[in-house]
């Protein structure tokens, strides 16, 4: 007998490219067919088939409260009631903006769109037309959405499909992308010294998150902020992933670092579809109404999606929860690396706060190169060994995974368990 989900699945297969509206979610990379869920509540999955899943891909981010919290669902139910899409300015707008900016002191000035890729998109657009130049420099294994100029070795999802550079972007465009390794300020120097005034943002993921989480080396951010600084060249964090989930502040209050353009997107939506940019006051004003560079849209600023997300960022400014989450995620790395001590297995586990990977590699992964030398046969042996025992990981080797504060308690023990048992018998 065919389960719910291989039912579903074949439907889809018919209609839907691979079965799915975003290809990571095909499972392509760890083989089998993926679940579909029916709900979702606290750091749970219910799967059409009513099993049960201790979740640590929380909507790739976004859960940092656990699913469904009953805040969240509160604030899109009161929002609701007044309708949902207006085409017009609502308050809600302005009380999000006043969060942004009180928890990022770099952002003067933000603008709401719908997805993280419109806001990394917009931001490199702002960028070239605030320096009037053309070239833009990006990481090998960081994703900042999947726009044209910077789907062009962007980590996980693309890596995984062996497609790192998408068909569909022309050579000319990719031209004035420059990819170059994380990590490496020496590479950095080069393209600067080979493009004098020529290079119009760069942008980053401060701490990695699609790669497999990867954190920078010491001194790196701050190499990184002066030579931009010094040539002129607008600096872009992407905290799409890590904006209020790693710190309130995200990667640019744990490291003391002001980017001009920060990018932000996932947590401030409470789970709906949200993105957001925004940095110096004299670059925001280069958007459109007020300046050239033209930026819009017919849904941005959505009174539910406010609302969700708003409830979202005065539950993390209540709660400062990052102290526990930090805690949860050292008992998952821990326990998996005594696991693998016992096995003899090479693990390494980069975490920090609520986000974690498991890589299978000996040395320590700094970059897209050492990422990729990691044993992806293991990892897919052992993600379907956590996935039979009730305890869901992205389905690629080359994913962060994420910790809500719904975990605290019996998801986490169970699920150092099962990491442990899971380990064990690789
Ligand atoms: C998820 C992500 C994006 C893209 O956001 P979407 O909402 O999926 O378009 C961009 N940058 C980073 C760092 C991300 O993690």
């Amino acid at each position: 007998m065919t389960s719910r989900s291989d039912q579903l699945f074949a439907r889809a297969l018919q209609l839907i490219p691979g079965g799915v509206n975003s290809p990571v979610r095909a499972f392509r990379s760890v083989g089998g067919a993926p679940f579909f869920v029916k709900s979702a509540h606290g750091a749970t999955l219910t799967t059409a088939d009513g099993r049960e899943l201790i979740d640590f891909v929380c909507t790739w981010g976004p859960a940092i409260h656990g699913h469904n919290h009953p805040r969240i669902k509160a604030a899109i139910v009161a929002a609701l009631e007044n309708g949902t899409s207006f085409g017009t300015p609502n308050p809600y707008e302005v009380e999000m903006a006043e969060l942004i900016v009180t928890f990022f002191p770099s952002i003067q000035k933000v603008r709401m769109c719908n997805s993280g890729t419109e806001a990394t998109m917009s931001a490199i657009r702002l960028a070239r037309g605030f320096t009037k130049r053309d070239k833009i420099i990006k990481f090998a294994g960081c994703y900042h959405g999947h726009s044209d100029s910077l789907l062009i070795k962007a980590g996980s999802g693309a890596l995984t499909h062996g497609n790192p550079d998408s068909a569909g972007v022309p050579a000319s465009f990719a031209r004035e992308t420059i990819v170059l390794p994380y990590n490496d300020p020496a590479a950095l120097d080069a393209a600067f010294a080979a493009n004098p005034d020529q290079i119009a943002g760069v942008i980053i993921e401060a701490y990695c998150g699609n790669v497999g989480f990867i954190m920078p080396d010491p001194g790196y951010l701050r190499h990184l902020r002066e030579i931009t600084a010094r040539h002129g060249t607008v600096l872009i964090f992407d905290e799409v992933m890590t904006g209020f989930r790693l710190a309130k502040g995200g990667v640019q209050e744990l490291e003391s670092s002001t980017p001009d353009l920060t990018t932000l997107g996932k947590i401030i939506g409470g789970g709906l579809p949200v993105g957001a940019f925004g940095g110096r006051a004299d670059i925001m004003d280069h958007l459109a109404p007020l300046g050239p560079v033209y930026q819009a849209g017919t849904l941005s600023g959505n009174p539910l999606a406010m609302a969700a997300g708003i409830a979202s960022l005065r539950m993390l400014e209540e709660l400062d929860p990052y102290a526990r989450l930090d805690r949860l995620g050292a008992q998952l790395r821990d326990a998996v690396q005594a696991a693998a001590r016992a096995k003899g297995l090479p693990v390494q586990v980069p975490q920090r706060g609520s986000m974690f990977s498991i890589f299978f590699n000996d040395a320590p992964v700094r970059d897209y190169a050492t990422a990729l030398r990691s044993d992806a046969k293991v990892f897919t042996r052992f993600f379907h060994g956590c996935l039979d025992r009730g305890v869901y990981l992205a389905p690629s080797a080359f994913e962060a995974g994420f910790i809500s504060t719904a975990h605290e308690g019996a998801a986490i023990t169970r699920a150092a368990e099962v990491f442990t048992e899971v380990i064990r018998e690789l």
